[in-house]
This record gives C-alpha cells, sequence and structure tokens, in this order.
C-alpha cells in the first residue's frame, strides 16, 4: 500500500506544453517565442512549465512578478527572462544580478532601475513599455520621448542597453475591434520615434496568445503567448484548441470521498440550496473553492449535462460548492463507490469538461479556472 496521498491533484502533461510551444513557435515565423509562465506558470508550476516551453522551443521566458523571475534563474534556468510589474522599492538589484530583463513602464521605474545598477555595477537591460491604449503599465506616448532620451542617455554612459520595445493589447480576443487598430498604430509610430531617436533594438513585441495565433502583422521580432503555452483557446468564440494545434495540458481530478443513499427530501451542503428530488446517491467529491473550483458553480445540477465527469457521466455540482468539497446527486440506480476518480477538467478528448466548459458555467474565462487551482492541490507531472 502506498503512502495516503491529497484527493485530488491537477495532472500535468508536459508533453503538451512542449508541443504547444513548438506549434507557436512554428506559427510565429522569424519571430522568436517568449513563454509567459507568470502566475506559477498559469497553475501548471512555474518551473516545470518554464522547462518544458523551453524544450518546446521558446527563446525567452516572461513573468509578472520579480520573485517568479528570481525563482526561475535559482532553478538554474539560463534563457532571458523579462519581468514587468514592480512597486516602488523593487528587488531591482537582484534582477540584475540575476541577469533579468526590466520593463520600463512609468519613469519612476528608470530611476530605481539605474540607482539598482549603480549600486550593483551591472548592466541593465530595458524594454521600454508603451500604453498603446489597454490603460495599465506603460509609458504615455505623449511622455515618451523623453523617457527614450532618459534610457538612451543612460545608454550612452553604459548603464543600460535599451533591449526592447513593447505593449499589450486590450482586445486581441476579438480581432476585427477597432482598438486592435488603433493600439497597432500607436505601436509602429512608437517604434519609428524609438528608432529615429537613436534605439537599436532587439526585439520589439506587441502579441499575447491571441495575436500570435490570428494576426502575423503582430509577431514582429517576438511573440508573448502565454494561455496557448498552456493549450487553451484565447479565443474560444472562433476555434478551440484543436483547430489552432494545440492540447490542454492541465486534467484537474479527484477521488470521490464517500457515497451514501439518502432519501428524497434530503438538503445538500450550507444553506440547502439543493434538496434531492427523490430517494438518491450522493456522492462527496473532496475539492472546493480553497482548491480553485469556482462557488458560482454551485447548483449546477439541473444543468446541460454538467461539468462534471464521473465515469462517462456528466454531472453538475448538487447544492453549494464548500471551502474542501462539493456533492454530487449521482442518481438512485449509482454504481459508484468511494475512491473513484471524478475529473473535473481536462483536454476534453474523452468527454470529459474543459477548462472553458467551466468558464462558461460559472461566467469567466478558462485563464481563471487554471490559474485559481489552489497551492494545496498537487501537481502531478506526466
Ligand atoms: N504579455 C503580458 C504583458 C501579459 O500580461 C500577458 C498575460 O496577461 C501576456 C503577454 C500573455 O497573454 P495571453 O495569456 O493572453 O497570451
Amino acid at each position: 500500500m502506498g503512502a495516503v496521498t491529497y484527493p485530488a491533484r491537477a495532472v500535468v502533461d508536459l508533453s503538451a506544453i512542449r508541443s504547444n510551444v513548438a506549434a507557436l513557435d512554428e506559427r510565429a515565423g522569424n519571430a522568436g517565442v517568449l513563454a509567459v509562465v507568470k502566475a506559477d506558470g498559469y497553475g501548471h508550476g512555474l518551473v516545470p512549465a518554464a522547462l518544458a516551453a523551453l524544450d518546446g522551443g521558446a527563446a525567452w521566458l516572461g513573468t509578472a512578478q520579480l520573485d517568479e523571475a528570481l525563482e526561475l534563474r535559482a532553478a538554474g534556468i539560463t534563457a532571458p527572462v523579462l519581468c514587468w510589474l514592480y512597486a516602488p522599492g523593487a528587488r531591482f538589484a537582484d534582477a540584475l544580478l540575476a541577469d533579468v530583463d526590466l520593463s520600463v513602464g512609468a519613469p519612476w521605474m528608470l530611476g530605481e532601475i539605474l540607482d539598482a545598477v549603480r549600486a550593483t555595477g551591472r548592466t541593465a537591460r530595458l524594454h521600454v513599455k508603451v500604453d498603446t491604449g489597454l490603460g495599465r503599465s506603460g509609458v504615455m506616448p505623449r511622455d515618451l520621448p523623453d523617457v527614450l532620451d532618459a534610457v538612451l542617455a543612460a545608454e550612452a554612459q553604459g548603464l543600460c542597453r535599451m533591449v526592447g520595445l513593447w505593449s499589450h493589447l486590450a482586445w486581441a480576443d476579438d480581432p476585427g475591434h477597432p482598438t486592435v487598430r488603433a493600439q497597432t498604430q500607436v505601436f509602429a509610430d512608437a517604434v519609428a520615434l524609438a528608432e529615429s531617436r537613436g534605439a537599436r533594438l532587439e526585439v520589439r513585441h506587441l502579441a499575447n496568445s491571441a495575436a500570435t495565433l490570428t494576426d502575423p502583422s503582430m509577431h514582429y521580432d517576438l511573440v508573448r503567448p502565454g494561455l496557448a503555452v498552456y493549450g487553451l483557446s484565447p479565443v474560444p468564440h472562433l476555434g478551440g484548441p484543436a483547430d489552432y494545434g494545440l492540447r490542454p495540458a492541465m486534467r484537474l481530478e479527484a477521488e470521490l470521498a464517500l457515497t451514501k443513499r439518502v432519501p428524497a427530501g434530503h438538503g445538500v451542503s450550507y444553506g440547502h440550496a439543493y434538496t434531492t428530488p427523490r430517494e438518491t446517491v450522493l456522492g462527496v467529491v473532496p475539492i472546493g473553492y480553497a482548491d480553485g473550483v469556482p462557488r458560482h458553480a454551485s447548483g449546477t445540477a439541473a444543468a446541460w449535462g454538467g461539468p462534471v465527469q464521473v465515469g462517462d457521466r456528466r454531472l453538475g455540482v448538487a447544492g453549494r460548492v464548500c471551502m474542501d468539497q462539493f456533492v454530487l446527486d449521482l442518481g438512485p440506480w449509482a454504481t459508484e463507490a468511494a475512491g473513484d476518480t471524478v475529473v473535473l477538467f481536462g483536454p476534453g478528448e474523452h468527454g470529459e469538461p474543459t477548462a472553458q466548459d467551466w468558464a462558461e458555467v460559472v461566467g469567466t474565462i478558462s485563464y481563471e479556472i487554471v490559474t485559481r487551482v489552489g497551492a494545496r492541490v498537487p501537481r502531478v507531472y506526466l
């Protein structure tokens, strides 16, 4: 008998990540691939996802937080890493010592990064981020000339190297949206401005997964897919993963903790939001909202087939999703028993629900479904 294990797991197929990146690399043509591995590799595990992405042909990695970038270095990863989100006081010195490329998305960032350059004696590798219309971080186009001049003056003093110019799209998942064209134009103008002021850019980059998959004119020198690396479609209304040569990498599953027969009229879970309409067998699934099962999936028992696969059946959630568990109404003729596997989502190749199905059931996006799989759910790698 093996050790007792957690009764739920996220099984991550690293070969899917490798083949997804290879497919993205192929689609990107002459552009390289920066695999976005922030948020614990979109829930798949930061370092394993990064290593698989590099095996699949990614030339760069990208993270939001500096801690994530430093964790990649601590794992011995030497590929270029770009990190882009910080608040004042960030560990820029550690980032420079670890050879992490840094984004300049606001003037204060340049000031703090150059202070860290002086303190460490390291040259910073910088990517100036332009707000072409997303309204998050990024230098506003009106401030770009001043920021470019400051960066290029620092480059002339040997303090930094302006490696890249970049931006991020607001509506890439709707390729025909007018803001996509508008942002592309602002970006093209920003590139022209930077080059006219003497920037020797190695990488201009704009495309997330959706733009990588739908619009080669946005590939520039580097594409920055995240979701597609993990095999999910960023444009589900246009096509599923298979349409883009992608395979979802994560399967979330649990074992039934128990089954039991209850009479008609039995209230189920907090607030008795579900009451058994007849005598039936209930099954308790030991995974809940603390593990990332959306509480909004409560009460989907009567919905279409439902977002949970038991054997070859699809069921919904009976009553409320709790912190650690939820309940299924397995029906009066159920043959399932404690220990049987329940699949919440997977690639969809065996009739199981997908992360996209869950997203639709609870009114969110597949990004949120996979990134919210809780830290206590073990990741098992294939
Ligand atoms: N680039 C940046 C700056 C991001 O913040 C993200 C993720 O949100 C990505 C690229 C990857 O986006 P996606 O997962 O849609 O490919």
